[in-house]
């Protein structure tokens, strides 16, 4: 099973993917984790990626088609996995598909830019591990505290109301045409997430068929 998270920043990518994951036991990869992770360690690519990624711009195309063909070469992708937060762009979609990586549902996460904006405030992230939660949606057992790894919670730098704005901007115009190339592609699978996370993760669930 291959999938694809699609969606607004903020539409819950993130926390249904990994719930996906778990239910579905193949992995969830995310480019904006693997990004951090590379910015947090200091790696050539963070180097490269961390004033795109604070400013709340893409980072350019090539640096992760590389990231992620290098990714879905590892073992444990080898029966599917679920891309979160990316393709972001049709170059990006475009090289996949030129690397003969076929999907078999797109989950177009459908929000309104409001209720993003409202919901990127609560949103807090952990520092040491790169688990996502919200204060109100997906709370930690104790508060600030990550219940995975008792790391601290923090606010994206990039989840602050001004960069929000800009984000979902830049998602209009760069990825929002990928619904298009999807469902020409017959693949598309539209999903309101204004339930709650469990009728979320059902109605995808049931628009998969699983
Ligand atoms: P995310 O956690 O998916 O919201 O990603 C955080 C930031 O990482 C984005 O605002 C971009 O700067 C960068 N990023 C993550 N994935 C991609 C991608 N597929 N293409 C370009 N930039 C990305």
């Amino acid at each position: 099973m291959k999938l694809i998270m699609l969606g607004a920043p903020g539409a819950g990518k993130g926390t249904l993917g990994a719930v996906l994951s778990d239910t579905l036991n193949i992995p969830t990869i995310s480019t904006g984790n693997i990004l951090r992770a590379a910015v947090r360690n200091g790696t050539p690519v963070g180097l490269q990626a961390k004033s795109y990624m604070e400013a709340g711009k893409l980072v350019p195309d090539e640096v992760i088609i590389g990231i992620i063909a290098e990714r879905l070469e590892e073992s444990d992708c080898q029966s599917g996995y679920i891309l979160d937060g990316v393709p972001r762009t049709i170059a990006q979609a475009v090289a996949l598909e030129k690397a003969g990586i076929l999907f078999d549902h797109v989950i177009s996460l459908e929000i309104s830019d409001k209720e993003i904006e409202e919901r990127m405030e609560g949103r807090r992230f952990c520092a040491g591990c790169g688990a996502t939660y919200h204060i109100h949606n997906v709370p930690p057992k104790q508060e600030g505290v990550c219940d995975k790894c008792g790391g601290v919670l923090e606010l994206r730098e990039d989840d602050k109301p001004e960069t929000v704005k800009h984000r979902l901007e830049i998602y209009h115009i760069e990825t929002e045409p990928l619904k298009e190339f999807y469902a020409e592609r017959g693949v598309l699978t539209p999903v309101a997430t204004t339930g709650t996370l469990e009728e979320n993760t059902r109605a995808i669930l049931d628009a998969i068929k699983v």
